[in-house]
């Protein structure tokens, strides 16, 4: 399998600054890229944990045509914690982190240690970047927080004439959730398609299996992520956390818990007198013994488990239906029909997951607050906007980018779409 070759290629344990925002990446990730044992991530905390116990989920909630996509999509060891299905989701998950840091350090310092580990982390992952120098939605002025939205978290701007809401940041977690989960779709579709017809080779279907699935990690990350945050029960922990410290603000609208605020880079950094940092401590929670006290009906895995289980019963039914007749390719070209059609069962599945499943976590506008401001910070940032070159190559300086950007639906998708497809024709 390619990700055999990939996953042991981390296994070295390298020194590099701390991506920005981790959920206990097994609770090393101030010091290590990543923990891996042989090549495998180790289930232990956090996301590992949280992605694991979303598998075992899944598993337990699905009836005998559920546990068939499931084993049909992810392979017959898909609850073995070191099988490749779940060591690609937890990959996935991991490349948020690694989009994130790309974005590390000041642009315009010659000497800054975090620009030379964003360059770093760019050298490291290049197989898994498609070229980027930078994550998706970079800008000068939103910086290293410009992929906070791939961690249920604010971007901000340095740029006081930009102003960027809690609805404009809400409306980017969840189109980015919605687009990942029609590319987690649409490549896995193509995956077993390809495998039940014999029209691709081994390594281009592993190729599109892959890509399937480390969307679907990216998907857990974002909602793993959105439920860190301070309150009664995490205080037990972490005492002295604020309501604004991790990575959300929940509060119960119309009798259920849901992400009311998405907290910024200002929590994330809020040191405490001891030189702790209550986002760390809130990171670190999700542990066997801790689980159920803190996370409760809130656990992500319980929405987790039901995006992979949905996720699977669609890419299922496609490929033995509506797609069953429709051949990958023509005359060894890729075919325009199958492409169409796979292209609107995946959006139609996405949109169903996420109304079904994902939606409710997150506050609808008009049931959202503000973000409280950090207690003691004097303010705005204290990075200079003058710094900053307006003239960027994207041409993107001016107005509320968020606003005005095209989707990434709209931009990626097909361009993510059958990698293994293209391949073919020469
Ligand atoms: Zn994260």
């Amino acid at each position: 399998m390619v990700l055999r070759r990939s996953l042991a290629a981390l296994a070295p344990a390298l020194l590099v600054a701390t991506p920005a925002h981790a959920f206990d990446w097994n609770a090393r990730t101030a010091t290590q890229e990543l923990d891996v044992l042989d090549g495998r991530i180790e289930v232990e905390s956090g996301h590992p944990l949280a992605t694991a116990r979303a598998f075992e989920l899944a598993d337990a909630a699905a009836d005998a045509n559920g546990a068939a996509a499931l084993a049909f999509v992810l392979g017959d060891d898909f609850l073995d914690p070191r099988g490749d299905a779940l060591q690609t989701v937890l990959f996935g998950g991991w490349l948020n982190e690694v989009r994130t840091s790309l974005d590390m350090g000041d642009p315009n310092k010659k000497i800054d240690p975090l620009a030379w580990a964003a360059k770093f982390m760019r050298w490291r992952y290049s197989d898994y970047l498609d070229g980027r120098e930078k994550s998706d939605r970079w800008t000068e002025s939103t910086r290293y927080s410009s992929s906070n939205y791939q961690h249920s978290m604010m971007v901000n701007s340095i740029d006081p004439a930009e102003v960027i809401t809690q609805d404009d940041a809400f409306e980017l977690v969840e189109e980015y959730l919605f687009w990942a989960t029609s590319a987690a779709a649409l490549n896995l579709m193509v995956a077993k398609k390809g495998q039940l017809e014999g029209s691709m080779s081994e390594e281009e279907i592993d190729l599109s299996w892959v890509a399937g699935l480390r969307y679907t990690g990216s998907i857990f990350h974002v909602i793993e992520d959105s439920s860190v945050t301070c309150n009664a029960v995490t205080q037990r922990h972490v005492p002295n956390c604020l309501d604004g410290d991790g990575h959300t603000v929940q509060a119960i609208v119309d009798g259920r818990t849901q992400v009311v605020a998405l907290s910024d880079g200002h929590w994330y950094e809020r040191e405490m007198e001891d030189d702790d940092r209550p986002h760390a401590g809130l990171d670190g929670l999700y542990t066997e013994a801790t689980l159920a006290e803190v996370y409760g009906d809130f656990d992500p895995a319980r929405v987790t488990s039901q995006v992979l289980l949905r996720l699977s019963i669609a890419v299922d039914d496609a490929v033995h239906g509506p797609l069953a007749a429709v051949p990958l390719f023509i005359d060894g070209e890729p075919n325009p029909e199958f492409d169409a059609l796979a292209f609107s069962l995946a959006a139609e599945a996405s949109n169903a997951i996420f109304t079904d499943v994902i939606d409710a976590r997150y506050a609808d506008a008009g049931q959202r607050t503000e973000l409280p401001a950090v207690p003691g910070a004097d303010g705005e940032d204290s990075g200079k906007f003058d710094d900053v070159d307006d003239d960027t190559a994207s041409g993107e300086s001016g107005g509320c980018r968020l606003g005005g950007d095209a989707s990434p639906l709209a931009l990626g998708l097909l361009g993510l779409f059958g990698i293994g497809r293209r391949r073919r024709r020469h």
